[in-house]
């Protein structure tokens, strides 16, 4: 059948793939080419041990002290605050144990399944050649911040996450030798798994879909209108087209598009900073994150990538690249003899819902639209288990998990 796809993120990008491998005739559509994408920037990590809801209990009592530090990982413009205020209070009532408990779970299923999708993916395409699987360690400033961590590792384990808990810098150093001093205690997970260039992989997901059959447009899409009887059409700014099915995948720009088919949604952009440095920047053997600081280091191509932290600002303001400056300087202080010279530096927009879990599921009102979209930090993680989700939901499958925790109705006032 025919099947639009807007958005060539990872998200639309490993959907219009997999909806071609099925045999449909599928055109992904998105302005930049995949240019704006989140994915073509980002850490690359497919990070399936973080099975853990930002929206976490306590949380908003560690924020504000957060928002105090200049150098801390959450930033909001103060002009920012009263648009983002509805968006926090949502987050917040997501972090009260009853709500975490349910979106733990939902994390965890679609966690699994996006794992399990990956293999299959990596398998079926021959893909191995773009994976790196030297796992990721997780860094602790002290003991206590360790222990506050426990409960959290406590729960990984019964989603099935495998780690190993370090309590020695002389451990740690077997893993990731040149860390400061004060890193004595950590988790490593063994099965988490790198791409060697998120934005390399991004692409590579939609040359294949088109080497499936798909059509990639460069267009901007402005209007969906849902037809009597099954069809829609998406109004582009290269022409009208008309669609069987299509499916919304346009990142965090996807909030007017889902206002065209009835819904207004809390979806809101978290930015990330960060710097790729060139080739021997530094000996990294695994991904690390500094968890009590909110970012992480990763291998890209032949370089370094050191950024992640969260800036509450919306989709218009111009980026704060010293968030990024930041990062690289206390990397530096962590890292012993971090090259930090030569770097590039970029931010991207997360997509993401209050309640840290993504929208995936049809339209109310008009079933043959599929949204997909608000994966927050785990866009690439999920990106192979939701490509399937969709594809089922596309062909009115039964999907492999329970699609409920992720309905897009799932917010008041989502019907508009
Ligand atoms: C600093 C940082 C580090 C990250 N690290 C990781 C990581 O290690 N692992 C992980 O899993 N995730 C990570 N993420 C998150 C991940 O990148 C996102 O969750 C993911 O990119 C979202 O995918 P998406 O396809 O929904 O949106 P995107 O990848 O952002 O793609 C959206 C696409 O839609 C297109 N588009 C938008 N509107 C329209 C329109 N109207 N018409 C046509 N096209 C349109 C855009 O041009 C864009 O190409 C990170 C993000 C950041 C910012």
């Amino acid at each position: 059948m025919d099947v639009g796809v807007i958005g060539a993120g990872i998200v639309g990008a490993t959907a219009a793939l997999a909806l071609a491998r099925r045999g449909h005739r599928v055109t992904l559509i998105d302005r930049s080419g995949g240019e704006e994408s989140a994915a073509f920037g980002n850490a690359g990590a497919f990070a399936f041990a973080d099975v853990i809801p930002l929206a976490t209990p306590g949380i908003m009592r560690k924020a504000p002290l957060w928002l105090l530090d200049p150098d801390g990982p959450l930033s909001v413009p103060p002009g920012y605050l009263p648009r983002i205020a509805p968006w926090l209070l949502r987050f917040w009532r997501a972090s009260w144990r009853d709500r975490y408990g349910a979106a733990l779970a939902a994390q965890s299923a679609l966690m699994a399944q996006s794992q399990a999708a990956l293999d299959r993916l990596v398998r079926d395409e021959g893909l191995e050649h773009l994976l790196r699987r030297e796992g990721q360690i997780q860094l602790y400033d002290s003991a206590a911040s360790y222990r506050a961590a426990l409960p959290g590792w406590e729960e990984r384990r019964r989603a099935g996450v495998r780690f190993d808990l370090l309590q020695s810098a002389g451990a740690i150093a077997e893993i990731q030798p040149g860390l400061a001093a004060r890193f004595t205690h950590a988790g490593f997970t063994p099965d988490w798994v790198n791409v060697t260039d998120p934005a390399l992989w991004t692409r590579e997901m939609a040359l294949r879909a088109e080497r499936h059959g798909a059509t990639v447009l460069r267009a901007e899409a402005r209007m969906i209108r849902p037809l009597e009887g099954g069809a829609v059409e998406v109004v582009t700014d290269a022409g009208t087209l008309r669609l069987a099915r299509l499916v919304i995948a346009a990142g965090a720009w996807s909030r007017p598009l889902a206002r065209a088919v009835g819904l207004g949604l809390p979806l809101e952009t978290e930015r990330g900073y960060n710097t790729t440095l060139p080739a021997g920047a530094f000996d990294l053997r695994t991904h690390v994150t500094f968890a009590d600081h909110g970012f992480v280091v990763s291998k890209v191509g032949e370089g370094l990538r050191v950024g992640g932290g969260v800036e509450l600002a919306g989709l218009a303001r111009p980026p704060r690249m010293r968030r990024a400056d930041t990062l690289l300087r206390k990397a530096a202080t962590f890292l012993s003899g971090l090259r930090t010279e030569g770097g590039r530096q970029w931010m991207g927009f997360r997509p993401s819902m209050p309640d840290s879990l993504p929208v995936i599921g049809p339209a109310p009102g008009a079933p043959q639209v599929v949204l997909a979209f608000g994966h927050g930090h785990l866009g690439l993680t999920q990106s192979p288990g939701t490509a399937e989700l969709i594809a089922d939901l596309v062909e009115g499958r039964p999907p492999a998990i329970d699609l409920a925790p992720f309905r897009p109705t799932r917010f008041a006032g989502a019907h508009r």
